[in-house]
């Protein structure tokens, strides 16, 4: 049975598709569990809350949203309402907040800090942002809020070449999810995306999900689990790409959790 706990919807302003439409797409695909993990508002109105995010007005609609599917599919599919966020430690009391509205939550750290000058951290290859997208990675683990952390290997996406200090970051925070109990995502989309990268002028460096890294991981003893990250409803109508994944993932000998 198919599970899948990071699935956006059309809030974000960068995935497409009525939240409808991801339910039949699990529906018909097989999937038994079905988690909407949307990119978390925040409750400042300025560049960086409404980039690629829902509005903080758009909250309760979407949890209602999502209840009211979860309600009238109960028999064929489970529906959770989680939410994807960034950590930042000045704003843990609203991340507190996220998390008693949701069933979970799902640690991505996309971006370095809140402020319009902040970097995504699949553009720059730079040594420095990397260090402090591990900390903050590990600190925010640490809380006990998220239940796994989304595409760990994102950071190593813009560089050509997997340098021994990035291997010892690699593991430095695969050691820490280990330790936490905490499963790494072997994120799906990242895998779509790489397949797509000339025609789509994605970025030509590592990607991920990344070998190097998954090795680590196993000989870090990690656990992983596999996220569809869902952008659009098409993306759950691919069962054979989770299936591929696990078969990958199986003979790195990594265990799988497909429950959170
Ligand atoms: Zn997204
Ligand atoms: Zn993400």
């Amino acid at each position: 049975m198919l599970s899948n706990y990071h699935t956006h919807t059309s809030r974000c302003c960068h995935a497409s598709g009525a939240d409808s439409d991801y339910i039949a797409a699990a529906i018909s695909s097989g999937y038994s569990v079905l988690g909407f993990s949307d990119h978390c508002p925040w409750p400042f109105t300025d560049w960086f809350s409404i980039r690629v995010r829902m509005h903080w007005s758009e909250l309760p609609d979407y949890i209602n949203s999502i209840h009211t599917l979860r309600d009238s599919n109960r028999t064929a599919l489970t529906v959770l309402c989680g939410l994807e966020c960034e950590y930042f430690p000045n704003h843990i009391s609203t991340l507190r907040y996220m998390s008693s509205l949701t069933d979970y939550l799902i640690l991505g750290q996309h971006y370095d800090t809140t402020a319009p000058s902040c970097a995504f951290v699949g553009d720059t290859a730079d040594l420095s942002m990397s260090r402090k997208y591990i900390d903050q990675c590990v600190s925010g683990l640490s809380t006990g809020l998220f239940s796994y952390l989304a595409h760990p290997d994102m950071f190593l996406l813009p560089y050509n070449e997997f340098t021994p200090t990035l291997a010892s970051l690699c593991r430095e925070l695969c050691r820490a999810a280990r330790e936490l109990s905490i499963p790494l995502e072997f994120n799906l989309y990242g895998l779509r995306k790489q397949t797509k990268s000339p025609w789509l002028g994605y970025p030509s460096g590592l990607g991920y999900p990344c070998h190097a890294f998954w090795r680590i991981a196993a000989e870090e003893n990690c656990t992983a689990i596999i996220g569809v990250d869902a952008h659009s409803p098409d993306a759950l109508r691919d069962p054979e790409l989770p299936l591929l994944a696990s078969m990958y993932l199986n003979a790195l000998n990594i265990t799988l959790v497909d429950h959170i």
